[in-house]
């Protein structure tokens, strides 16, 4: 039987997607090898994360209530892009083809409806400008269903403005294949044949 905050610990760390018991193990015992300043380090980093928050339009990750992308006043705000999780945000602007603004659904699927639904509202009493909504979700089966329901959902707004464009991103993308994996040329292609 290990010590107990050791096998705490390894339990901890074998909670975190794609991590089993073993490498669990591993990671707690190459932590106790190290000097106590750094295992000191690695605490306050997870501590540091507890003051994250999200941002208040596009629900991604932030230190303050609007995050850097939405408050840049050089982003094109008529152009709005859904993706599903925050890491896509990061590939997106790998890319450099993209200069709205985003929003994440996330993968839940009781919280994609109600992050839509919020969004809506938010654009309708807005009344500001609006040219552009680009679905941009994963290519697999979980990112074609929400992307066909954003679009059902997003068909309202073309009441107040006829003009919107509600736009997917171009195929050749394979597949399954999601977002945050592709490479630069694919997802910088599949976002100029968006259409
Ligand atoms: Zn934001």
């Amino acid at each position: 039987m290990l010590p107990k905050p050791i096998q705490n610990l390894i339990d901890e760390f074998a909670k975190l997607p794609s991590i089993g018991p073993r490498q669990a193990a591993r990671f707690v015992f190459h932590l106790l090898s190290q000097p106590k300043e750094e295992i000191e380090k690695f605490s306050k980093k997870i501590d540091e994360i507890k003051k994250i928050t999200h941002c208040d339009f596009c629900n991604r990750v932030t230190e303050s209530n609007v995050c850097e992308i939405c408050k840049d006043n050089n982003r094109d705000r008529t152009s709005i892009c859904l993706i599903e999780k925050d890491t896509d945000i990061e590939a997106i602007e790998k890319t450099k083809r993209y200069q709205g603004i985003y929003c994440i659904l996330t993968e839940n699927e009781k919280e994609q409806l109600k992050r839509l639904k919020k969004l809506i509202e938010r654009i309708k009493k807005s009344k500001k400008e609006l040219n552009e909504i680009v679905i941009a979700t994963d290519a697999t089966t979980e990112g074609e269903t929400i992307a066909l329901y954003a679009q059902k959902q997003l068909e309202e707004l073309k009441k107040i403005y006829p003009e919107l464009k509600i736009t997917r991103l171009g195929r050749g993308l394979s597949t399954g294949s999601e977002l945050e994996y592709m490479d630069e040329d694919t997802l910088s292609n599949a976002f100029l044949g968006r259409k």
